[in-house]
């Protein structure tokens, strides 16, 4: 017998921008530079110039990037994200928002985990 699980996932903008999934999301790494110390998360387009809070605008920066890049946008301070900001995919999203997965789940969750 086959078991089949629906996960239920909340879709686009209901899924939260937190700076955990954010890290989680670019590897615990710093867009900018690679750097794994003191990380922050930037906002791309600077909140003081438009730029939402959404997953398309967040990257996870080091501290000194983050203070380097200051209010500019990345054309202005040639800092660009290594990758493009997106949201985390279904699979990501329910490692993260679930604090432990059930084991029953894992089988169904690894092998779709990137
Ligand atoms: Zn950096």
């Amino acid at each position: 017998m086959v078991s089949n699980y629906y996960v239920k996932v909340p879709r686009g903008g209901s899924r939260k921008v937190s700076r955990r999934a954010v890290l989680a999301r670019d590897n615990h790494c710093c867009q900018y530079c690679g750097s794994r110390a003191h990380l922050t998360i930037d906002h791309v387009i600077p909140k003081s110039r438009g730029g939402a809070t959404t997953w398309e605008n967040i990257v996870t920066s080091c501290a000194p990037c983050n203070s380097r890049k200051g209010d500019r946008l990345p054309r202005e301070a040639n800092m660009h994200p290594r990758t493009s900001p997106r949201p985390p995919d279904p699979f990501s999203f329910i490692h993260l928002a679930v604090t432990e997965i059930r084991r029953s789940w894992r089988q169904y969750l690894e092998y779709a985990a990137v």
